[in-house]
């Protein structure tokens, strides 16, 4: 049985590769830290639960409309007003399953064969394969650890041409952690102001994950407002990966195209879920504090721990909880006979040797550096980095 061509050139996500061998080496009985999967090693908050336990009581059982309830798509609205500054209407909302599954309508909704999709590497996993499935090309601009990964105005000039139809970058960042300022957004505003056939997809899903400045939605800057697609969801900050719920708020017409893939492919998102989604996205943001005073910590001490690993080289991560360390000093040299060439072999090598899951940069664009998720509890953490440090030395 062969499957189709367009699938035989997609990559696995590497994210959730390694998140699954990790798991398969546990089941094995071996003892595995995974620092692979980012994921708040939080339960839902009760007040959620108690919304879709209340949902199940009423009824809620059937089909709802496909971009979601008419209820949470205003609930949506008032969110983006309080949070980030963006006015939508309902009609400008889609709900669907996880901003992962948002990206791909919008995607599938704007490219066409050979349309151009410029992403900044570092990058996460999945946008480039998602880009391909839908007949896209990357054009990915590298970045520097110098730079906290972040591009410039003139970078940014250079890299649209004739073919660019969508640029799409997550602030906070997966995997850097870079948030880029107001004032960074602003000029960078300016250039896609010039080009306004170019749809920017500004993946906002770590927003309230953040250890300073509150991070700005580009579309708030009015010259891009109408050529911005906002990505959101609830799987990061409310500690609700598997709820499956991603949303956006996106020019009418590219909303409207996204709901009419979604009825063909999905229908209306999850009822129960979509009901909980209210509430969360009615709650107060501090009600969520606890956690991100937790990632706060824990980045405090991974970043403490990094440096004490000879070869490890690490920005200062703002956002997100994964550090992004260069590798680059630990690459090229031979374990058993074999050569680690890149961070990919050095996860292995991780893995293998210390027990610790990491995701390795290249799925990320960067093959010097190595993902480490610091979602996990403190004595985890300080565990499986004395594994790393004794593994390296
Ligand atoms: N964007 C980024 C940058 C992510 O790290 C993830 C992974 N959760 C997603 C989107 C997708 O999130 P979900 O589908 O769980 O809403
Ligand atoms: N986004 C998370 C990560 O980067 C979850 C896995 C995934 O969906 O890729 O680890």
């Amino acid at each position: 049985m062969q499957i189709s061509k367009r699938l035989q050139q997609l990559n696995p996500s590497a994210t959730i590769a390694m998140t699954e061998k990790a798991r398969e080496l546990k089941a094995q009985g071996k003892d595995v830290i995974s620092l692979s999967i980012g994921e708040p090693d939080f339960d839902t908050p009760d007040f959620i639960k108690q919304a879709a336990n209340k949902a199940m009581e009423e009824g809620y059982n059937s089909y709802s409309p496909v971009p979601g309830y008419l209820d949470l798509r205003e609930a949506i609205c008032e969110k983006f007003k309080r949070d980030n500054d963006l006015t939508y209407s309902p009609n400008q909302i889609v709900v669907s399953t996880g901003a992962k599954h948002s990206i791909y309508n919008v995607f599938q909704t704007i490219l066409n064969p050979g349309d151009e999709v410029i992403i900044p590497a570092p990058y996460w996993v999945s946008y480039v394969d998602m880009a391909q499935l839908a007949g896209g090309v990357s054009k990915i601009i590298n970045t520097t650890i110098e730079n906290d990964f972040k591009i410039t105005p003139e970078q940014l000039e250079k890299a649209i041409g004739e073919k660019t139809k969508a640029f799409i970058f997550s602030s906070p960042c997966n995997p850097s952690g870079s948030v880029y300022t107001r004032q960074e957004l602003e000029a960078l505003a300016e250039v896609f102001a010039k080009h306004k056939e170019v749809i920017i997809l500004s993946d906002e899903i770590y927003e309230h994950i953040c250890y300073g400045q509150r991070p700005v939605s580009i579309a708030s800057i009015e010259s891009v407002y109408d050529q911005t697609v906002t990505i959101n969801g609830l799987s990061k900050s409310f500690a609700m990966t598997g709820w499956r719920i991603g949303y956006l708020g996106a020019p009418e017409a590219i909303a409207k195209g996204v709901s009419k893939l979604q009825g063909q492919i999905t229908s209306g998102t999850n009822c129960i879920a979509q009901r909980a989604a209210i509430t969360a996205c009615k709650a107060n943001p501090k009600e969520i504090q606890f956690m991100v005073d937790a990632f706060s910590k824990r980045r405090d001490l991974v970043l403490k721990m990094v440096a004490e690993i000879p070869g490890f080289k690490c920005n200062e991560p703002k956002g997100a909880f994964y550090l992004f360390p260069d590798v680059s000093a630990c690459l090229g040299k031979t374990y058993q006979g074999v050569e680690v060439k890149d961070s990919d072999d050095l996860a292995m090598y991780l893995l293998e040797k210390a027990n610790v899951a990491t995701v390795g940069g290249v799925s990320f664009g960067s093959p010097g550096c190595l993902r480490i998720s610091y979602a996990t509890s403190e004595d985890k953490l300080i565990e499986a980095f004395a594994r790393i440090k004794a593994a390296l030395s």
